[in-house]
């Protein structure tokens, strides 16, 4: 579960000073007959979802980008001195139509696309990223810039807005426009080979993918698999030219089911080790001189841009700061979580000895003897609890939670626009009446919609010529009800809607002045804290009982059944946690490097987790030639943010519960004080203020059994 952030992000906002008479008029002449760059008079001010058409997005995006180039030219030519006002926060508030465009358009392409949409995307995303590298690279604006953040000593500026400043400063320095002549060249070059050789990575990832399969004609190799899962692997086997029989792929879909059910020892190494090797044959599709020179590149522009490392560049940016204290934290998790691990290779290298197979346990074994001694140990049956998680019953929990913490009300809305007609719109209430924001729910898989679940910000808060408020959406892909039954849930299905509500919370709790510090505009490892947390809430029995009832009987959750599934839920967690952290660590390894020199993919990995004392039934999560998030994602150095969260959310919940009331009112002011900063302070300071220290891995040794 991963939060989106979709939008391009800083510079947003409010009224826009323009002195060219002449082209205001002519803009206005174009803009008013296209409704994204109208006002909205709507409820609220929501988008006019029933009123837009896709045809509408490509001029609109065409005036838009046109109007903010104009804006930054204007404050460019401004004959005044450089000043915060007519600098820094007419920086902010420029390209209005622009990012509220963007903020639609993305939410509305990532739910209820069509071809129209899928078309303006693919022409968008080169163009949005060229404008606003024009801007961020402007050496006459990084002059004005630099001018204002200079004296920023004299400014006088609030807290916030000497924030702004600094983060606007940054933003151009870490883009490199202090660089000039041959650095700068070097450096424009540097980022188009690193485009184009993740963009390889990516390529070759995806071809080592889908070229690998697993054929078979004996239904026992498919164990216990289920029906549904079978049927898919008997498509795939037409779809693949055989005339019969069951095949199986690389995709985690199709391969992780089987690792898991299949009790063919044989068949079961051959797509393990298919999966750990890919990108690592020796062919055209081998990623390894591609990582040489990713990380060599790397380490080459950090150092143009005054950092040591890659590591170091990146995290300069974070709430970790730098990479020290990424290694402190994992150093101190690592020794519980792989002493479980241990433990659970011995409980399971026991259970297939006992069905008598005398050969060595390996990592092809650990899913399916996992499988085994969950079902042995726990007798815990995940569809037996689906009654008690019918989709309105779980949205009304999640209401509820939000009421006892934070007095929240949600009255649903009929009067305002929606993209879908299964889309719900709630207002969102203060507890003395007063409105707060507005979140769209949309619950349903379809076609139209990209998998997954995640949170949006259609407007963001800001307040600098009056309160803007926030209107956010979550999304999700459940099962839609049918004639025959409603749409019910499993437990982790449950668990994402408090995950993503969290997100919604973040963006509607904001209460700050420029819209690029607010709601959930925060570092990487900050982001994913505040969704993470309300998981917590969700599995304790007080808030279960709130909605967790049988939709028939309305009986409420028995207890017998919440303890077997929170014991199942957390056994192998040793497992999970140290595959994890061993692509965290090997992440961090790669990009601490200070030199540039070539290395050996395979024998640096080798060395990494040798040195970590990784045991070998377990690789780490992502091996380089296959670490997509770092060699072809935005997640270099940063893949340890997961985890960085969950400690911040253990140490956040055990907060509420030294109190002895998990609803406690007065932790709960607090936590939402935290919230209401969104990215207008730095994420420590904004922790310790809640917590009164910093956070302490204890509480989340103790969640995940280590303890
Ligand atoms: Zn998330």
């Amino acid at each position: 579960m991963i939060l989106k952030k979709i939008a391009v992000v800083l510079c947003i906002t409010a009224s826009i000073a323009c002195n060219k008479k002449e082209t205001k008029e002519k803009q206005i002449q174009k803009m008013d007959t296209n409704i994204l760059l109208t006002e909205w008079n709507t409820p609220f001010g929501a988008p006019p979802f029933d009123k837009i058409k896709s045809e509408d997005y490509l001029p609109a995006f065409n005036i838009a980008l046109e109007k903010h180039i104009e804006e930054i030219k204007t404050i460019i030519e401004n004959k005044e001195a450089p000043n915060f006002k007519n600098t820094i926060q007419a920086l902010e508030t420029s390209g209005f139509y622009l990012n509220r465009l963007t903020n639609v358009f993305y939410a509305v392409n990532a739910a209820n696309t069509n071809d129209t949409l899928k078309t303006v995307d693919k022409e968008l995303a080169p163009r949005l990223a060229s404008h606003w590298d024009d801007v961020v690279l402007n050496p006459q604006l990084f002059e004005r810039v630099k001018a204002v953040y200079n004296q920023k000593e004299k400014l006088n500026l609030t807290e916030e807005g000497l924030r702004l400043l600094n983060k606007k400063h940054k933003w151009f320095v870490r883009s490199g426009a202090n660089l000039k002549g041959i650095p700068a060249d070097r450096l424009r070059e540097i980022n188009a080979k690193l485009a184009s050789l993740s963009q390889k990575f990516g390529q070759n990832l995806l071809d080592e993918t889908n070229t690998f399969e697993f054929h078979t004609t004996d239904k026992n190799d498919l164990g216990n698999l289920p029906t549904s899962l079978a049927a898919l692997s008997e498509e795939e086997a037409i779809t693949r030219g055989h005339n019969n029989g069951w095949s199986f792929t690389l995709q985690r879909p199709s391969i992780n089911p089987f690792l898991q059910s299949s009790p063919n020892r044989k068949a079961r190494k051959q797509l393990f080790d298919g999966y750990a090797l890919r990108g690592n044959n020796g062919n055209e599709a081998d990623n390894k001189i591609i990582i040489q020179k990713l990380t060599s590149l790397r380490v080459e522009k950090a150092n143009l841009l005054g950092h040591n490392t890659h590591a170091e560049y990146v995290l300069s940016d974070a709430m970790a700061k730098e990479p020290k204290a990424v290694f402190d934290f994992m150093d101190k998790l690592w020794p519980f979580a792989l002493e479980m691990a241990k433990k659970e290779r011995k409980a399971l290298a026991d259970n297939m000895k006992s069905e008598g197979i005398s050969e060595t346990f390996s990592g092809s074994d650990w899913r399916y003897y996992v499988e085994k001694v969950r079902k042995e140990r726990y007798a815990y049956d995940e569809e037996a609890t689906r009654p008690y998680f019918e989709f309105t019953a779980v949205r009304q929990g999640v209401f509820a939670l939000a009421e006892k913490l934070f007095g929240l009300t949600f009255t649903e809305l009929n009067n305002v626009p929606k993209w879908h007609k299964d889309q719900q719109a709630f207002e969102v209430l203060e507890a003395d009446g007063t409105h707060l924001g507005l979140i769209y729910m949309d619950f349903f898989a379809r076609e139209s919609k990209r998998g997954g679940a995640w949170m949006n910000s259609l407007i963001n808060q800001s307040n600098i010529n009056g309160m803007i408020h926030p209107i956010v959406t979550n999304n999700f892909n459940y099962p839609a009800p049918t004639k025959n039954g409603p749409s019910l849930l499993s437990f982790s299905e449950a668990e994402t809607l408090f995950h993503e509500f969290g997100h919604a919370l973040h963006g509607l709790f904001s209460k700050v002045k420029y819209q690029s510090l607010s709601g959930t505009n925060v570092p990487r490892d900050f982001v994913e804290f505040p969704s993470q947390v309300m998981e917590n809430w969700m599995s304790e029995p007080e808030v279960l009982k709130l909605f967790a009832k049988h939709y028939q009987t309305g009986k409420v959750i028995p207890d017998e059944m919440i303890k077997k599934m929170k014991d199942a839920n957390s056994f192998n967690s040793g497992f999970t946690t140290i595959e994890y952290m061993a692509a965290a660590y090997l992440d961090m390894k790669w990009h601490t490097l200070k030199d540039t020199e070539l290395r050996d993919v395979n024998s640096f990995e080798k060395e990494a987790m040798k040195n970590l004392g990784l045991i070998e039934e377990i690789l780490p999560r992502y091996r380089s030639t296959y670490f997509s998030h770092i060699f072809s994602g935005g997640y270099s150095s940063g893949y340890y943010s997961y985890l960085w969260s969950e400690v911040l959310d253990a140490d956040a919940f055990q907060a509420f519960k030294e109190t002895g009331n998990i609803f406690d009112s007065e932790t709960a002011k607090r936590f939402r004080h935290m919230l209401s900063k969104g990215g207008s302070k730095p994420g420590m300071d904004l922790y310790v203020e809640f917590r009164g220290q910093e956070p302490k891995i204890d509480p989340l040794l103790k969640k995940k059994g280590f303890q």
